[in-house]
This record gives C-alpha cells, sequence and structure tokens, in this order.
C-alpha cells in the first residue's frame, strides 16, 4: 500500500463541514502533496463530510475516514469499472423512476446525500447540485406510479429521500398514500447516522401514512451510531416505522469478523434488522474497497453460530447491467447434496425425509 504522507498528523476535531480540498487539507486529513490528484477528484465526484460525522474520524485511513475522504485513487478507473454498474438508465421508463421487477420500483426525488460515499455505486449521478425533479418532472414520475398497478412497493432512494425539506416529502408520501395499489412504502437513507439532527418531528410526520413505511437505513460500521442517531432511529419507530439495516461489504471499513460482527450487533441493538449485506458495485475508482466474494463468504461463515440470527444479513449480488440482487451465499447445503455443514464446517446427512423423493 502506498504510503501516504501526513496522514498520522490528524489530530484537531473537526467542528465545521468538509466541502473542499482545502478544508480536507486544512483539517489534516489529507496530504498537501495530494492537492491536485484531490482537486481532479473533487472536480468529478461530490465531497461532503459532515462536521459530526467527521468528528468520528480518528485517522484519515480508518473505517470512518476511508468512506468519506476522497483518495488520489478515485481518479483510476479500472476497466472493469461501469458508471451505471448495476443498469438503472436502462430500467427507467420516465426520469426519476427505476424498475427493474414486476412489483416494485425505484422512486429518486433527488440526488443530494448527507455525504458523499468514495464507492458510492451511483457517485456519477449524485451531488449537491444533484437533479432535484421539479415539480413537472415529480408529477408525470407518480403519474407513472399511479398509472402502473402492478406496482405495490415504491422505494424512494437517490440521493437520499431524507434530505428533501418535510414539505416536499410529505407531498411525495401523501401522493403514494393515494395510489390504491400501492401498500408499501420504503425508504433508503443514511441520514439516521450521517445527519440525525435532521430527524425531526416534522420529518416523522411528513412520513404518516396508512401504507406500510420502512426505513432501510445505510450504515457500514459500528462508530457510526452515537448517542444522536439513537434518539433519531427511536423517533421513527415510535411512529410505527420498522428500520432495516444495509451495508457495503467495504475493505478496511468492515472486513474483518470483529468489525462485521460489531456493525451487525450495533444495528440489532439499536432494533434494527440487518438486511442486506451489498457486495461492492464496481463504479469507477472504487477499486481500493474491492473485497473479493469468496473473502465475502468466509467473512459470515466466521459469525454463523457466533451471532444472535437477528443480526445475520443476506449477502447480495446486483447483478452488472440490472439484471436484479441475488443471494450469493455462504451455503450450507450444496445443490442437490445429501449431506449440510453445521456452522463450524462439519458435514452431517440430511434427515432422510428432507432428501429428494426418487
Ligand atoms: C435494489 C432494488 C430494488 C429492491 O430490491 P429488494 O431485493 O426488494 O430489496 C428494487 N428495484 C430496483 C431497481 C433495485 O435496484
Ligand atoms: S448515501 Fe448512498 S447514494 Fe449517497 S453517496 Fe452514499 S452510497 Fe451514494
Amino acid at each position: 500500500m502506498l504510503q501516504r504522507a501526513g496522514c498520522s498528523q490528524y489530530s484537531a476535531p473537526m467542528t465545521a463541514p468538509i466541502r473542499s480540498v482545502d478544508a480536507l487539507i486544512a483539517a489534516k486529513l489529507a496530504p498537501e502533496a495530494d492537492r491536485a490528484a484531490l482537486e481532479a477528484v473533487a472536480s468529478r465526484y461530490a465531497t461532503l463530510i459532515p462536521a459530526a460525522f467527521g468528528a468520528l474520524i480518528e485517522h484519515p485511513d480508518d473505517p470512518i475516514g476511508r468512506q468519506v475522504i476522497p483518495h488520489p485513487d478515485e481518479i483510476r478507473h479500472a476497466p472493469h469499472e461501469l458508471a451505471d454498474p448495476i443498469g438503472d438508465a436502462a430500467h427507467s421508463p420516465v426520469p426519476g423512476i427505476v424498475r427493474r421487477y414486476p412489483d416494485r420500483a425505484l422512486l429518486k426525488p433527488l440526488l443530494v446525500c448527507p455525504l458523499y460515499c468514495r464507492f458510492c455505486f451511483r457517485r456519477e449521478h449524485v451531488g449537491p447540485e444533484g437533479g432535484l425533479l421539479d415539480e413537472a418532472a415529480l408529477e408525470r414520475a407518480l403519474a407513472w406510479l399511479r398509472g402502473t398497478p402492478e406496482i405495490t412497493e415504491v422505494i424512494l432512494t437517490g440521493g437520499d429521500p431524507l434530505m428533501l425539506s418535510p414539505r416536499r416529502l410529505r407531498q411525495i408520501v401523501g401522493a403514494l398514500d393515494a395510489m390504491p395499489h400501492v401498500t408499501t412504502i420504503r425508504i433508503h437513507s443514511r441520514v439516521p447516522v450521517a445527519a440525525p439532527e435532521r430527524i425531526t418531528a416534522e420529518i416523522a410526520d411528513a412520513l404518516e401514512t396508512e401504507k406500510a413505511m420502512w426505513l432501510v437505513l445505510h450504515a457500514n460500521h459500528a462508530r457510526e451510531f452515537g448517542p444522536a442517531t439513537r434518539d433519531a432511529l427511536r423517533l421513527l419507530q415510535a411512529r410505527a416505522i420498522p428500520v432495516l439495516g444495509q451495508s457495503v461489504l467495504l475493505r478496511g471499513v468492515n472486513d474483518d469478523p470483529d468489525s462485521l460482527e460489531d456493525l451487525l450487533r450495533a444495528m440489532v441493538r439499536h432494533r434494527i434488522k440487518p438486511y442486506y449485506l451489498h457486495q461492492l458495485d464496481p463504479a469507477p475508482g472504487t477499486a481500493r474497497f474491492h473485497v473479493p466474494i469468496g473473502e465475502g463468504q468466509a467473512l459470515l461463515r466466521a459469525l454463523r453460530g457466533r451471532v444472535t440470527g437477528l443480526a445475520w444479513p443476506t449477502y447480495v449480488l446486483d447483478i452488472e447491467g440490472g439484471h436484479g440482487k441475488v443471494p450469493i451465499g455462504p451455503s450450507y447445503l450444496p445443490e442437490g447434496g445429501e449431506t449440510v455443514s453445521d456452522p463450524s464446517g462439519a458435514m452431517h446427512r440430511l434427515p432422510t425425509h428432507a432428501l429428494p423423493s426418487s
């Protein structure tokens, strides 16, 4: 690994959000020697580290710092990396909508986030100027949903839907609430960990609906869960909104059994059911985060039997080109086999009633 001068000098706790290379260097989160390379990164990808999230950084290369501090390698694009790794564009019937499955669709009302993850699969699109659907475009997206009765679940994503104003959020939730075929609204957000102060009673009010409202929180390390996050989650959970967790398996963030265990346990302690552990999508300039699938499977194997079943996520791959998400193991039952592995790896014969009848 490249030795990056200056990294060890970090000391000052952050008190202001970081949006520029200047601020990054002044906070000693990046060395002066990287300035030119980081300016090139910043001209292409958004940078924002909120003050409270930044205060969790103990070292630029620690599990919090790695997620949000721009790195010179981000402009080195590997041949296998794709601007639109999961084929969102090819599955968009109208702007702001992505539909890949018969019964559910994504609605992306904005591309703004509370911070900008360096491994983001939509990094070519998200950013502070990033496309808030204007009134007419939002109306067209809602009209598409209204006119597509097979859609029973609408997933609000972006960007981060909890960056919307309470007024705008209420308008969207209200419109979905009025669609009889929509039974479930799901919100994908990083706000409760990245900007917990945004979760106010007004936001909770805006989420009031007769439909089943679910929140899926994106968090990747146990240290993301502080007292403000706990309060934000409690506020939403008190409104009968179940919270699920999704994480990305990331090199240097959660790629060892202890870190992954701590993350999953932190979720369960916060009444969050871990839902998905995502294999990293190959977005441009994200190679330093890559963990091979075999290693991901071994990590989960190490946790089986060691942590409560409540903490167990489904490890998923979003197949390139928009073919959908599939579980990728680990598997304990070889296809067609007559033996099953226990958590320690020892094999046992299946009971005969579980075998295929011949
Ligand atoms: C991820 C995704 C979903 C949700 O998939 P689940 O497996 O139900 O969580 C739905 N639509 C699109 C386009 C997606 O990318
Ligand atoms: S919060 Fe989500 S959409 Fe936003 S930068 Fe992070 S991964 Fe990307």
